[in-house]
């Protein structure tokens, strides 16, 4: 049945796209009542150490409950918050609610992990972009170690001077930051050795073929040979297969994400996962 909801809203999103501006005005319209009545909420996905499994950190990724629709993937509405600035107030409820969330945790003594959060080229590179982040936590009292951004190589091309004051100034914060969709975008590979970034993550459209591919297999290996001799860690996303992860072991990745260990999921499952919470 979910896969059925599914696609049909991916159907009727579909037919949207081709429809006029005043369905475009009504989308942006549903996507503003969402933020307003609590239909948005933040799954949280586990990223595991390669070897033993063991969750090292969560990544934040926001749902969208429409009241008609059923649930609407982020990879559909936030191009489109992207392109209505509606990923300003978007951005900062999922950057304001994952904080409150683990400071939550935390304050209640149970075991905590930081989590990764994305972040638009939008909303990074907007004026007070980084007194945000600063105000959201002094007012959680989470502390920055627990907070890691993840952002795609599009973040630098847009205004690399300012996006290399930027990352250093989060990491004059102690906010590490992760480079997200790594190998995607069409950037130089002049700015790792400029930026203090702390890992970089494998497309899954890489990992999907490293069993596969020679050429994937090979893109894969030297990026994380690349990445090690800058120390910089590896984690690859979208595995989903055993055998995927035994070869990721061999080539020495750092972390995984996958259907193979876990799914993205509410906040109150995560609690639940076996061995994760509460502290041992
Ligand atoms: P991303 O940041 O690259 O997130 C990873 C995506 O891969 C997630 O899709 C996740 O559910 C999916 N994934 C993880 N493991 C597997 C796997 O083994 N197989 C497959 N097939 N998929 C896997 P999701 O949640 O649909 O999010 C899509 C994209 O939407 C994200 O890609 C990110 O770019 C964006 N997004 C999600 N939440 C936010 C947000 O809060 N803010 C912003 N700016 N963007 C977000
Ligand atoms: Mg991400
Ligand atoms: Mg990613
Ligand atoms: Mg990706």
């Amino acid at each position: 049945i979910a896969k059925r909801q599914g696609r049909n809203t991916w159907q009727w999103f579909r037919q949207q796209r081709k429809q006029t501006t005043s369905e475009h005005i009504l989308l942006r319209h549903d996507l503003y009542t969402a933020l307003h009545e609590n239909q948005l909420e933040l799954y949280y996905q586990p990223i595991v150490d390669a070897v033993t499994g063991r969750i090292r950190s969560l990544e934040a990724l926001v749902r969208w409950h429409h009241p008609e629709h059923g649930m609407i993937s982020p990879g559909i509405f936030i191009p489109i918050a992207e392109q209505t600035g509606q990923i300003i107030p978007l951005g900062r409820w999922v950057l304001r609610q994952a904080c409150e969330h683990l400071a939550d945790m935390r304050a209640k003594g149970e075991r905590v992990f930081p989590v990764a959060i994305n972040i638009s080229a939008l909303q990074f590179h907007r004026d007070g972009f980084l007194s945000e982040v600063q105000a959201i936590l002094e007012e959680t009292g989470l502390p920055p170690e627990l907070l890691e951004l993840e952002m795609t190589e599009s973040i630098l091309m847009d205004d690399a001077e300012r996006a290399v004051e930027r990352i250093n100034a989060l990491r004059g914060m102690s906010i590490a930051i992760a480079i997200d969709d790594f190998g995607t975008g069409f950037s130089s590979l002049g700015y790792l050795r400029d930026l203090p970034i702390h890992k970089i993550k494998l497309d899954r459209s890489f990992i999907r073929d490293i069993l596969t591919s020679a050429n994937s297999a090979a893109l894969v290996q030297g990026i994380i040979t690349m990445a090690h001799h800058m120390g910089l860690l590896v984690v690859a996303e979208g595995v989903e297969e055993r055998e995927q992860q035994e070869t990721l072991i061999g080539w020495k990745s750092d972390m995984l994400q996958g259907y193979l260990f876990a799914r993205p999921m509410p906040w109150s499952e995560l609690r639940s996962l076996p061995g994760l919470l509460p502290a041992p």
